[in-house]
């Protein structure tokens, strides 16, 4: 099955595409503008649809089975998000054309960026981040503006709770701010003596992921959020968890003064193997005038049956670009589509289900799998993927099993703050009988670790390659032709 991989597919000669007869004198290129040397594969059409569609197929993804990716929200995607951005008016056009030719796009823009308001309890979005974890930088850049703008530059501390995604403390590092790690208590809550004692006058902000990442909404939230605004910081979300939140709390009325939204995760987009992700940014109204532009704005009012018009316009102190163009507009056109469809009601229904799926996991599940931070959950929740009476069984074992039963591993080994983590988070659109078969393939997988260790630990054995170094697989990765055995643990994939 894996063969054809192996092999070379380049056969000198061969086509898969002819130009059409030109239709107008033919003219030599200029000599510095062709090579000759390049070095591309010569291929028959056949050959690539085959080849790809073969590498499709090797790839598990959320459109062939069941995701619970912790932290990632690989909810499904639906397929009208996908019509919409099909649209010719939002596929064909230009970042460069003339604003009054574009004023579907720039209403759809600025659309969103009401309902992310909405959404957010905010009175400011931009949507140029292309990224979570580019938000973030964003969002420190502000907080850094904000202070500055002040006159208060000794302001260079940024506090992060242990349980933080590593984005946040590499995102503030990369702002030049001062990372300080604040620990958490035993309820998994952020440790409210730790942040007291650093709630002084060098605080820049604080960066909370809430529900964090051990899928807990923190118990002393507004405790957390005056003492860090009575230290004159300000607060930052990671709005990558919203998924639990969506009609039920607004981060903006809980005090946060900016987060950002992942629009790949919440809002459907599609992620996972490197696609746009799409990372607006929510202000509070004291920091609107900091945020990165252009923003799409109503440049107009309606006038005389004329309906308004939308231009792109600069914040007055912003912080300037941080994205060419506008941002990922198609990922916009489908987070807008599915904003659309569930309406209000829906949403709010999305983080109800959400939320139950991984709370009806967490107790099917934690008779069998410690489970360290025994509180209800919202959309997603951490076991330890080991057993005092299998000690050789890690969590990578379980995970790579669980491969062999068709599913995607959870996340694993993060947070860092639970040894062996297993990180599951169901989303809110699978079915109860998907749930029950990944229980009870987790149920067999814990009993396979006591009576038949070996097999968990030379998994996963029905997938089309066996276990890899995966360290060296990322760090050594092979593309193009063939696939380095040397990436191999057991020998199988040689085969
Ligand atoms: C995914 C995630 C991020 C980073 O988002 P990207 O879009 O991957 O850059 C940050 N924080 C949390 C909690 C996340 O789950």
């Amino acid at each position: 099955m894996i063969e054809p991989l192996l092999c070379e597919l380049s056969v000198p000669g061969r086509r898969g595409f002819r130009f059409p007869d030109p239709d107008v004198p033919l003219a030599e290129l200029p000599a510095e503008f062709t090579r000759q040397d390049l070095p591309l594969p010569e291929l028959s059409e056949v050959d690539v649809v085959r080849h790809f569609t073969r590498l499709s197929q090797l790839n598990y993804s959320i459109d062939t089975g069941f995701y619970p990716l912790g932290s990632c929200t690989m909810k499904y995607n639906p397929r009208i998000n996908e019509e919409t951005a099909r649209l010719p008016g939002f596929a064909h056009i230009h970042p460069l054309q003339p604003e009054e030719t574009v004023q579907g796009a720039l209403l759809l823009m600025y659309e969103l960026q009401e309902l992310l308001k909405e959404i957010g309890g905010f009175a400011g979005v931009t949507l140029q981040p292309a990224a979570g974890a580019h938000g973030e930088l964003t969002g420190v850049l502000i907080i850094r503006a904000y202070h500055h703008s002040r006159g208060d530059t000794k302001r260079t501390k940024i506090l992060i709770p242990d349980s933080a995604h590593g984005t946040n403390p590499a995102t503030s590092a990369m702002s030049g701010m001062q990372v300080v790690t604040l620990p958490s208590d035993a309820r998994g809550n952020v440790d409210l003596q730790a942040l007291q004692a650093e709630c002084d006058d060098t605080l820049a902000g604080l960066m909370l992921t809430n529900p964090n990442t051990l899928g807990l909404f923190d118990e002393h939230l507004q405790e957390v959020i005056d003492c860090v605004h009575s230290a004159g910081g300000l607060v930052y979300g990671d709005g990558a968890n919203m998924n639990a939140l969506l009609g039920i709390a607004r981060p903006g009325d809980l005090g946060f003064d900016i987060l950002h939204y992942n629009l790949h995760k919440t809002f459907s987009t599609p992620h996972g193997g490197g696609g746009p992700g799409s990372g607006p940014v929510g202000v509070a109204a004291h920091l609107v005038d900091f945020l990165p532009g252009p923003i799409a704005a109503i440049v107009a009012e309606a006038e005389d049956e004329m309906p308004p018009l939308y231009g792109l316009v600069m914040p007055e102190r912003s912080i300037g670009r941080v994205k060419s163009f506008h941002g990922h507009f198609g990922m916009f056109v489908r987070a807008y589509t599915y904003i659309r469809m569930h309406g209000s009601e829906g949403l709010r229904k999305v983080s109800e289900h959400a939320v139950l799926n991984a709370n009806y996991l967490m107790k099917r599940l934690k008779d069998t799998y410690h489970l360290p931070y025994d509180r209800t959950c919202m959309h997603e929740f951490v076991l330890e993927g080991r057993f005092p009476d299998a000690p050789d069984i890690h969590a990578l074992d379980i995970a790579k099993r669980l491969m062999d039963y068709n599913f995607h591993p959870p996340t694993n080994y993060f947070p860092l703050i639970v040894h062996e983590a297993l990180m599951i988070e169901p989303t809110e659109s699978e079915s109860k009988q998907t749930l029950d078969a990944f229980v009870d393939a987790l149920l067999r997988i814990a009993e396979e670790a006591r009576t038949n260790p070996e097999l968990l630990k030379a998994a996963p054995h029905n997938t089309p390659f066996g276990r890899l170094d995966e360290v060296k697989a990322a760090k050594e990765l092979v593309l193009c032709c063939g696939v380095d055995a040397s990436y191999a643990v057991s020998d199988r994939q040689t085969a």
